[in-house]
């Protein structure tokens, strides 16, 4: 059995309290808020934080804001996000995303906030302290060499978050407070490529809020290849938005891709779609233009070729599903892989 190592546990009510009690532990202290991926992380001794500033009581950071966009608090759990309205009528690409992320116990646990602070993953990485130790450990901690990359200077671990790319497309921005004061700050600039120092985060920041911009007349959506049709990390998470004017001409679009590199990103397939409606060739186009930027690494699960391969295919789903077509099948043979 694994087991936790000593760690001091402070439990702020505030905002305020808890930015005041990270400034003054440094970088020996963390967030906690549902644990689902720091905990698992700290019995591996992956993460060793000497004090954990839980969110869990914290008032202010549960708040749900519906105008004409949508404000999300960092602290909703997973299965609160997906019950909220707003998101299943207004913002299906999110609520699609978080709808697959883990098993319903993880997503009751699991939090908005921890989710797009997920740490990177790997296969060389998300093992036990034993196994790690027997292969000298690597760059991301404790060691000096990437095993994916021998001759990288950078560790290649790949980002996991299902809801960063869903919200990415959506064009939201996340609200980071600490006892300095807050920032807005579009979610796509919060990730680095690079797989240890993944946020441009500071360890003293909370990230309270998630803003989603008017979201009507766009449609989104969002498709994830896992081995399992429940419970398993992405290896690929394809996210698309479009506002699409009556006459089925694209006004705006953004396709982002997560899973195949350190961070969730943009492409620019959304150039590419502009004034154009999505027939069935401009749509192959758009997954042949997105699929030539995804370059996975061969450090998690599926062949790494197939991996890439895939992306163009599942640039169309999202695609087809945005222009009204029934695409109910293909998720289903998805979720029972025969893909
Ligand atoms: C078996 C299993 C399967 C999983 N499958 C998936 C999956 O398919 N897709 C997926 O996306 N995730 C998956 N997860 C990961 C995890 O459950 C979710 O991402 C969850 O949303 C993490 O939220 P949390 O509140 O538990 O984060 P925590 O574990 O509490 O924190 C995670 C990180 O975020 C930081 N943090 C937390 N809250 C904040 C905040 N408000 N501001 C700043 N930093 C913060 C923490 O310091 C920590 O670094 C899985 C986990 C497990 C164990
Ligand atoms: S990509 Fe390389 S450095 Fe990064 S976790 Fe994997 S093996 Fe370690």
């Amino acid at each position: 059995m694994m087991r936790l190592p000593w760690f001091r546990h402070e439990s702020p009510r505030s905002i305020a309290e808890a930015a005041r009690i990270l400034a003054g532990e440094g970088p020996h202290a963390m967030l906690i808020a549902g644990g689902t991926d720091l905990l698992p992380n700290m019995k591996r001794r992956q993460q060793t934080p000497r004090v954990l500033v839980s969110l869990r009581r914290v008032e202010g950071m549960k708040q749900v804001a519906n105008g004409q966009g949508l404000t999300l608090g960092g602290g909703l759990t997973l299965s609160e996000v997906i019950a909220t309205d707003a998101v299943r009528e207004r913002y299906r690409g999110l609520w699609q995303a978080a709808s697959q992320i883990a098993t319903p116990q993880l997503r009751n646990m699991g939090t908005l906030g921890g989710n797009l602070c997920l740490d990177t993953r790997c296969n060389y990485y998300d093992q036990n302290y034993e196994w790690r130790k027997a292969i000298d450990f690597c760059m991301k901690k404790d060691g000096k060499i990437c095993w994916v990359a021998t001759a990288s200077k950078r560790c290649v671990a790949v980002t996991a978050t299902d809801c960063a790319p869903a919200l990415i497309a959506l064009d939201a921005k996340v609200r980071l407070v600490s006892s300095a004061g807050e920032r807005d700050l579009p979610l796509a600039e919060l990730y680095r490529n690079d797989g240890i120092d993944h946020l441009a985060r500071r360890p003293d920041e909370i990230l309270t809020d998630v803003v989603l911009p008017d979201a009507r007349s766009w449609k989104s959506s969002y498709w994830k290849l896992r081995r399992r049709g429940a419970f398993d990390f992405p290896v690929l998470g394809v996210a698309a938005a479009a506002k699409i004017l009556p006459d089925g001409t694209v006004l705006e679009a953004r396709v982002a891709l997560g899973a195949v590199s350190s961070h969730p990103f943009l492409t620019k397939a959304g150039e590419f779609l502009a004034g154009t409606r999505l027939t069935d060739e401009v749509v192959a186009e758009a997954g042949r233009m997105v699929a030539s930027r995804a370059k996975p690494m061969d450090n998690a699960d599926f062949d790494v070729y197939w991996r890439k391969e895939v992306v163009a295919e599942f640039v169309t789903y999202a695609l087809r599903e945005i222009r009204g077509d029934d695409t109910s099948a293909v998720r289903l043979r998805i979720a029972r892989r025969t893909l």
